[in-house]
């Protein structure tokens, strides 16, 4: 019997997603009966639940028979602490090959700009002095990513690609081609210390909560600028604006915070060393999140184990 799949994805991506779901389906051969309201299945009937923490299904509990959560969020840290799934049930964070190339876009993007010093040029006026100062080359510029997993570890390395000294740091050591990486308390130290331009890239849970706390930020080179693409709740975020505005940091892009959308008396909407953009580094794409929510559950009918399981205890 084709496994019942309930798409718990918000309402409003019903379409888009069932079109997806489907052509994934059939490309992959892959039988599911596939219900896009989860009003229209039995939950405890359910085999895999396609979930995301802003969709219409808030309680996991009727949901008896599930052999698995198949997240459509990378994030799942909201799912670990408001409605975990009973431990016998396996949870899977979204890879997904659209999310990964967005997120490289995005930080690409983010730290050419801070490499070149774009603002200034785009600041320029006729009073400005007409200096023909150059900025260093890549290879003269070091990035620090924090977390090497599926995004961190994909943008470190196109930006090893694109010439720069691109130094990591995850919890296990890793291999990443072109990419100096590290891992260890002490080499985090290390990292921070050395980044002239250091993007966070790691899960937000309880041992990585203000992993950039005061202590740190004041290890960041002098000038340096952050790029922060994975959550809020990563930064001590009282830290880091008293460094900005000591001048310590030249600029923060800043895409997550603790409180989304961001409110509007935020003071950093309006810092001149701050930029602001709305949680859009990378959304999961349909059309890829759908490929690969398919071969989860190929795999599972092949008798395969699931990949990009959670790890409850570590919480990512
Ligand atoms: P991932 O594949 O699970 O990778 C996480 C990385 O962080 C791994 O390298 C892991 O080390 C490392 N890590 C986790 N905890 C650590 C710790 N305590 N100390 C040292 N390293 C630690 O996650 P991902 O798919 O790359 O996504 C990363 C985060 O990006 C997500 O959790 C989400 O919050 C955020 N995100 C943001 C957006 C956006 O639009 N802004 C979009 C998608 C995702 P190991 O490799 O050793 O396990």
């Amino acid at each position: 019997m084709a496994p019942v799949t309930v798409f718990a994805g918000r309402v409003g991506q019903r379409e888009v997603y069932q079109k997806h779901l489907t052509e994934a389906a059939a490309v992959a051969g892959v039988e599911i009966d596939l219900r896009m309201d989860p009003a229209d299945a039995d939950p405890a009937s359910v085999d895999f639940l396609i979930y995301a923490p802003d969709g219409p299904v808030q309680d996991l509990a009727p949901y008896t028979g599930l052999t698995a959560v198949l997240s459509l969020w990378a994030g799942i840290e909201k799912l670990l602490t408001i409605d975990p799934p009973p431990g016998d049930v396996s949870l899977t964070r979204m890879v997904d090959e659209g999310m990964t190339l967005g997120m490289i876009d995005y930080v690409v993007g983010h730290v050419l700009r801070h490499h070149l010093d774009i603002d200034r040029y785009i600041d320029a006026s006729p009073t400005d002095r007409w200096e023909t100062d150059f900025s260093p080359l890549a290879r003269e510029r070091t990035v620090g990513m924090l977390g090497l997993g599926a995004l961190g570890g994909a943008c470190a390395e196109r930006l090893a690609l694109n010439g720069f000294r691109v130094i990591g740091w995850s919890g296990s050591q890793k291999e990443i081609p072109g990419v100096e990486c590290r891992c260890g308390e002490a080499a985090l130290d290390e990292t921070i210390a050395e980044a002239e331009i250091l993007v966070l890239l790691l899960p937000w849970t309880d041992d990585t909560y203000h992993i950039l706390n005061a202590r740190r930020i004041a290890l960041m080179p002098l000038d340096a600028c952050l790029i922060n693409a994975a959550r809020g709740q990563l930064i001590d975020h009282q830290a880091l604006h008293e460094a900005l505005n000591a001048g310590l940091l030249r600029h923060a892009t800043m895409d997550v915070f603790e409180v989304e959308p961001l409110p509007p008396d935020e003071t950093y909407w309006i810092h001149p060393r701050v930029t602001v953009t709305p949680h859009i580094a990378r959304a999961t794409r349909p059309e890829t999140a759908s490929q690969s929510l398919v071969a989860q559950i190929a795999r599972h009918q092949r008798g395969e184990s699931f990949l990009y399981v959670v790890d409850r205890a570590r919480g990512y």
